[in-house]
């Protein structure tokens, strides 16, 4: 009988099962997570969760789907080694497991400030034990400093600032998400943060924290000392593949692989944050760190593993949630000479898209969900597309 094995229990792997079973593989399917509850979805953990008085479950399955649909999980037990050419798998437990199709999908990992995850009140977000670790921070009347204005720290200071928690976020560039929404849109999520309350100083680095076992103030760059309860690092995430070290594999910013998933290595896929896919739109290699990325990039690796056509690959898009407005956002912004705007920043109801010369590179609808398919059509030309070669 041919096995399965999914190494991280996330997104990615969660639709990388669930494609399986529904086109009728009938191999024996083994999941491993170095967490220990089954695949939870992670986007409701900076927003709406971490504001109810518990941190809900986010499961994307009840326990009995794992049974009905004969997934063995083994959770808890993180994988520390790869042999690529046996297909085996080693866990922290000692255990080993082989695997003629195996499916790499560790997702990624936050990243911290050297020496600040000593102290007692020191956060980051990224798994359900984080959030609740948080959630019990975040006390109306309280001092949260979140280093790093990404996404991550812009969502939870929303948040916080919902429960009544005073806010400070530290951001070394001058504004935040230059990188993806540029000057005018950058100042307008300034400006529209500091409106509702929290105190944005962008500019400015972090020079170090004052205090013994609990910091009790944030030291900036030019020696301001920010008084706080808690701090969140929130400087971004890094792919999940120091386990990987010693199998060999092509790793630069994630494992390397085709836009299916197919590693170098025969019989071995990667999906989700940390994988680098090739992205035939851009034309090179490119990681995310979207959900609809993973989910994507789990479906398309189950139908490679079954031989199945591949569906094409999504236009890269992802949404975030503040103050209870959504924003979305499509395509690769980076690559862009102008930007066209429909509506009033300002009102919370807008959308814009990104041009590079005549060509559409990315859009971004703000309050607005029903202009998303008609913005997803822009992008949808084959002319869009760039070179058609796969590359691991
Ligand atoms: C708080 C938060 C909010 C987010 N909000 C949004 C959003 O609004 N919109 C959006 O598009 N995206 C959002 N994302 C990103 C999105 O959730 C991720 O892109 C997605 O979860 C990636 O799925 P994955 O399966 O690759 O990895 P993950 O979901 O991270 O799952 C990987 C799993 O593998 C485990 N693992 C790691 N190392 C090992 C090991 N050695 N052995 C075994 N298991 C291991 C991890 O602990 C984890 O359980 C958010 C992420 C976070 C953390």
């Amino acid at each position: 009988m041919t096995s399965t094995l999914l190494v991280g229990g996330g997104l990615a792997a969660q639709r990388c099962v669930e494609t399986l079973r529904r086109e009728g593989d009938d191999s024996r399917i083994t999941l491993v997570c170095d967490e220990p509850q089954r695949p939870y979805d992670r986007p409701p953990l900076s927003k709406e969760a971490l504001s109810e008085p518990e941190v809900p479950d986010t499961s994307l399955r009840p326990e009995e789907w794992y049974e009905e649909h004969e997934v063995n999980l083994i959770l808890g037990d993180p994988a520390t080694d790869l042999e690529t050419g046996s297909g085996t798998v080693w866990l922290a437990s000692g255990a080993q497991h082989s695997a003629d199709r195996i499916l790499l999908s560790t997702g990624s990992g936050a990243k911290m400030i050297p020496g600040f995850d000593a102290f007692t009140n020191s956060h980051v977000l990224r798994s359900y034990a984080d959030a609740r670790l948080l959630r019990d921070a975040l006390t109306p009347g309280s001092k949260l400093a979140i280093i790093g204005a990404g996404f991550i720290g812009l969502e939870v200071a929303a948040t916080a600032r919902k429960l009544g928690v005073e806010v400070t976020i530290i951001e070394a560039e001058d504004i935040p998400l230059r990188g993806l929404l540029g000057q005018e849109l950058g100042t307008w999520l300034a400006e529209w943060h500091r409106s509702e309350g929290v105190d944005l100083r962008c500019g400015t680095g972090v020079a170090g924290l004052v205090g013994d076992r609990t910091a009790e103030a944030l030291v900036l760059s030019d020696g301001t000392e920010l008084p706080l309860d808690h701090f969140l690092v929130a400087v971004g995430a890094a792919p999940n593949t120091q386990w990987l070290a010693s199998s060999g594999l092509n790793i630069e910013n994630g494992v390397k692989c085709t836009s299916t998933g197919q590693t170098e290595a025969a019989g071995i896929w990667a999906a989700g944050d940390m994988a680098c896919h090739w992205d035939e739109r851009l034309g090179r290699h490119h990681r995310t760190e979207h959900w609809e990325a993973a989910a994507a990039e789990g479906r398309a690796a189950a139908r490679d593993m079954l031989g199945l056509d591949p569906k094409p690959g999504p236009m890269s898009s992802f949404w975030s949630d503040m103050y209870g407005t959504r924003i979305q956002h499509l395509g690769h912004s980076a690559e862009t000479d102008r930007l066209e705007v429909d509506g009033d920043p300002t009102t919370l109801d807008f959308q814009g898209v990104w041009f590079n010369g005549e060509m559409p590179t990315a859009a971004i609808a703000v309050g607005r969900p029903r202009a998303i398919p008609a913005l997803r059509k822009l992008f949808a030309t084959p002319e869009n597309i760039t070179t058609p070669k796969n590359e691991v």
